[in-house]
């Protein structure tokens, strides 16, 4: 399916303004990571075999990969909402985004990976307790 044109400006904005790499939210949870003195990497090319996917935040040794999923484009239940217009192709984008996602999960899985997965909307602080409390439990083993 071709990536159809903008056919308004609203939509042109729209799809101009969900990036997909070094959010806000993204950047917001770096940022505190490493303001509490836990260091790793960004958009760390994890170790699948056979496809080329990406953490957003990576504690490699320990074997940890963090993603802040963007609600549009991960098909957030309470902000994915209906594109008004190429309705079925931003269905099936946000559909394969999703499969990816869960199958990165898997493979990530078979390799002794922790997967830790947010959303763009949680909290920013509680995201960082959550994975410093992490990082810290898996650090100490
Ligand atoms: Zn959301």
């Amino acid at each position: 399916v071709e990536r159809p044109q903008a056919s308004s400006t609203r939509v042109r904005n729209n799809m101009r303004s969900v990036r997909r790499k070094n959010t806000a939210p993204e950047l917001a949870v770096r940022r505190l990571l490493f303001f509490r003195g836990l260091r790793y990497r960004v958009d760390y090319l994890l170790p699948i075999k056979g496809c080329r996917r990406r953490a957003d935040v990576a504690f490699p040794k320990l074997r940890i990969a963090v993603f802040v999923d963007g609600c549009w484009w991960h098909g957030c239940g309470l902000h994915g909402g209906q594109a008004k217009t190429n309705a079925d192709w931003w269905r099936d984008k946000i559909a394969s985004n999703v499969a990816r996602d869960h199958d990165t999960n898997s493979r990530l899985h078979d390799i002794g990976w922790i997967v830790c997965r947010y959303w763009e909307h949680d909290d920013v602080t509680s995201v960082c307790d959550d994975i410093e409390q992490l990082v810290l439990r898996h650090r100490s083993v």
